[in-house]
């Protein structure tokens, strides 16, 4: 079968090849992919500036179905169900406290799915029964594509952050997770601006019509100027930076009111300076956000069995041949979510 193979260490070293089909072990099922979508970290790991272990198969936002089980665990999975699957969790200790308290992403030992083992760019993959998560009958099956950032975002905004009825709420980068965490404060009923730079002009449109208060082109307009307007003067409630950049960061520290809540989703690969004396003068809560746990995931799908669709992130769609072409779609941001279907 064919696979998007990181095969060497180093930037680049990644390309579409002939793979042998995998045979489930006793412990493990095999799944059909059907579709996987392109994240952040895919680009990450093609271009080495993410932890990656090859040869490994890229890809970890996926939805499949069970076609085969191995002996240990016959009969324990229904064949019928259409299953988004937590890849975070393919290794991990299962002894520490991290793993025991079910805050798995901070296992030392931990290695997901698409960069660490190999993931879902592929035909057929297999997992263990505990990583797969049943969607409910009414949910389309491509939202099951969609649950992993999905997590992320419901981890940032409903479980690390503080959101309540009434706040304003920023958010500072409008890629695939910006967009989801926009979708979830939307389905709370939050008021949400959503800021970006002119290189982002298509995902702001796409926040404009998921339903975003107001948008700002930060390169064309003063944020902090429209933050006033929004908020009396105030400043923000909450503020989600989720671009990783360092402009963006001290933006969302100048946009909050005394005593707001920021919180860091994105990752900025390297040091950066902000005003940390604006944290300690507006008594500001600061919080990092990384992936999710298990009972994250598990509140992810009653969302979207209440009718929330991740899948109007999804811009493109694209066979798994033409990969390069949607990788290069997504890195240019002309796209904001891209599946590729095996
Ligand atoms: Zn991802
Ligand atoms: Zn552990």
């Amino acid at each position: 079968m064919k696979a998007l193979v990181k095969f060497q260490p180093g930037p680049g070293h990644v390309e579409l090849r002939d793979v042998p089909e995998p045979t489930p072990a006793d412990h493990q099922v095999k799944l059909e992919v059907t579709a996987c979508g392109i994240c952040g970290t895919d680009l990450h790991v093609l271009h080495d500036t993410f932890r990656n272990f090859p040869p490994v198969t890229l890809g970890h936002e996926f939805v499949g179905r069970v076609v085969e089980e191995g002996a240990a665990v016959k009969g324990t999975v229904d064949r019928s169900g259409r299953y988004a699957v937590l890849g975070a969790t393919a290794v991990r200790c299962g002894r520490c406290r991290w793993c025991l308290s079910g805050d798995f992403m901070l296992c030392p030992d931990r290695r997901g799915m698409g960069h660490g083992v190999s993931g879902a760019f592929t035909r057929y993959t297999c997992v263990r029964p505990d990583q797969l998560f049943r969607l409910e009958d009414s949910t389309p099956e491509e939202e099951g594509a969609l649950v992993e950032p999905l997590a992320a975002a419901v981890h940032a905004v409903g479980e690390i952050t503080e959101v309540r009825p009434g706040d304003i709420a920023l958010v500072s980068g409008p890629g695939p997770i910006g967009l989801l965490c926009l979708l979830v404060l939307l389905h709370r009923g939050i008021r949400t601006l959503v800021a970006g730079t002119s290189q982002d002009g298509a995902r702001l449109a796409l926040a404009r019509s998921l339903g975003a208060w107001r948008t700002i082109d930060v390169q064309k307009e003063s944020l902090a100027e429209v933050v006033r307007a929004e908020t009396e003067g105030s400043g923000v409630d909450v503020a989600f930076e989720v671009a990783g950049v360092e402009a963006s960061a001290r933006a969302c520290l100048e946009s909050l009111r005394p005593l707001g809540s920021y919180t860091q989703v994105g990752h900025f690969g390297r040091d950066i300076t902000v005003p940390f004396d604006r944290i300690g003068f507006k008594q500001l809560r600061v919080a990092g956000s990384v992936g999710y746990t298990v009972a994250t995931w598990v509140r992810t799908l009653r969302l979207l069995g209440e009718g929330l669709r991740p899948s109007r992130i999804v811009t493109h769609r694209f066979r798994l041949e033409d990969w390069q072409a949607a990788f290069e779609l997504f890195e240019q941001k002309e796209a904001t979510k891209v599946l590729l279907r095996p």
